[in-house]
């Protein structure tokens, strides 16, 4: 499952730092995912409290700031929120649009002890 590796990824990452800083805990991870990073919330959650089992990271809180996606029009310049990357341009009604924002994935902040 896709969300699998990337909670595994996010938990190596974590655990990693709270090595590095001398912190046997990791208690609060805060992601900010975009609209179109291809992932789902919900299941992200559930494979990130099954990954984090027997490791620093175990019971950690996890904080999932889902950001909207923003596109612009390349023939009207409107900028809008979209939902995919098929988006219609709800001024001039034509599909050439540029995502530019949406697709972020990645670890904001983390709380260790
Ligand atoms: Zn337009």
């Amino acid at each position: 499952m896709h969300e699998m590796s990337i909670a595994l990824s996010v938990i190596d990452a974590v655990t990693e730092k709270a090595r590095q800083e001398g912190c046997s805990k990791v208690t609060g991870i805060e992601l900010v995912v975009g609209r179109l990073a291809g992932v789902e919330v919900e299941a992200l959650k559930f494979c990130f409290s099954a990954a984090c089992r027997d490791t620093a990271a175990d019971g950690a809180e996890l904080f999932i700031d889902e950001r909207e996606a923003f596109g612009q029009c390349e023939a009207c310049g409107e900028r809008f929120p979209v939902t995919s990357f098929y988006a219609k341009c709800p001024s001039c009604g034509q599909f050439r649009v540029t995502v530019e924002s949406g697709q972020e994935l990645a670890v904001r902040s983390i709380t260790i002890e």
